[in-house]
This record gives C-alpha cells, sequence and structure tokens, in this order.
C-alpha cells in the first residue's frame, strides 16, 4: 500500500490545527501509520526542501519551518501522494480550492500550513529524512474490508 509524507508546519501547529488536520485523513480512510511533534534540526530542513535550495525564498522557509514544532505524519493508502496533495491544495493559499486545507485555513504562500510530498518517489525520500523503519507501524483499519472494492 502506497506511503506519503505530511507535515503540519510551525503555524498550523501554533494555530490549533494539528487535530482538524488528522481528523481530515482519517475520515478520508487514510490509516497514521506514523507521527511525532518535533523541532527539525537545519540539515533535515535543507535536505527536505533541496529543490528550493537556490531560490529567493529559501532562507525565509528555512527561517519559518524552523521557527517552532512541526508536527509529522506519514499516512497509508490507495494512491496516498495524490490523494493527500488534493486535500492539502494549491501551494499559494489564495489560489487553493475551498475544502483543501490551504483553502480553509491559510492566506500567505509563506505561512500555508501543511506539507505534502508531491510524488510517491519524493514521499519514500521524504519518509526516509524524517522517520526511522522502526517509527513507521503497520496494522490494519477495522474499517478496511469496506474502503477499498
Ligand atoms: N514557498 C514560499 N514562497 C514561494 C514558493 C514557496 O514561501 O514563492 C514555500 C511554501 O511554504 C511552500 C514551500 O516553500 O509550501 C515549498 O514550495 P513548493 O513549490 O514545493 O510547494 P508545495 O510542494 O509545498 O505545495
Ligand atoms: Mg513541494
Amino acid at each position: 500500500m502506497d506511503r506519503t509524507f505530511v507535515m503540519v508546519k510551525p503555524d498550523g501547529v501554533q494555530r490549533g490545527l494539528v487535530g482538524e488536520i488528522v481528523s481530515r485523513f482519517e475520515a478520508k480512510g487514510l490509516k497514521l501509520v506514523g507521527a511525532k511533534l518535533e523541532r527539525l534540526p537545519e540539515e533535515r530542513v535543507v535536505e527536505q526542501y533541496r529543490e528550493h535550495k537556490e531560490k529567493p525564498f529559501f532562507p525565509g522557509l528555512k527561517a519559518y519551518i524552523m521557527s517552532g514544532p512541526c508536527f509529522l505524519m506519514a499516512w497509508e493508502g490507495k494512491g496516498a501522494a495524490a490523494v493527500v496533495r488534493m486535500m492539502v491544495g494549491a501551494t499559494n493559499p489564495a489560489e487553493a480550492a475551498p475544502g483543501s486545507i490551504r483553502g480553509d485555513f491559510a492566506l500567505d504562500i509563506g505561512r500555508n500550513v501543511i506539507h505534502a510530498s508531491d510524488s510517491p518517489e519524493s514521499a519514500a525520500r521524504e519518509l526516509g529524512i524524517h522517520f526511522a523503519p522502526g517509527e513507521l507501524i503497520g496494522y490494519s483499519r477495522i474499517d478496511e474490508p469496506v474502503l477499498y472494492e
């Protein structure tokens, strides 16, 4: 089954949005297989966002992500990475669809509440940055037989 990496950023944690965000993924039918609250060290922030290292917004992005604790999660389910990206919405919350997390809870591209891996390949890479294998827990959810065809 597919897994993806999701992270409530410091603004989301400080605004008390962790529970709401976890609830949305749970209600969708995705399975939580890893979670922790953490202040990210610089090396992991740089590794996570390595594709943006030379962009003008990178210093501000790094400071934002390191400004407080993040809530890191691994979610499992059919097509998890694509499904979660749809639920997260466009990078710029001003353009994110209502009903998406960024569309419902944010206004500014520099404070967009949540990160989610953009592909299965990114998901594998990002889960490897942030979780040790033993921190991801496989188990069955009782509703699985009715969630999938
Ligand atoms: N970002 C920013 N300004 C920009 C573009 C991106 O502050 O002009 C930040 C924003 O927090 C975004 C993150 O950098 O979520 C990563 O950018 P990406 O384009 O990968 O967006 P995402 O995958 O998060 O939707
Ligand atoms: Mg991205």
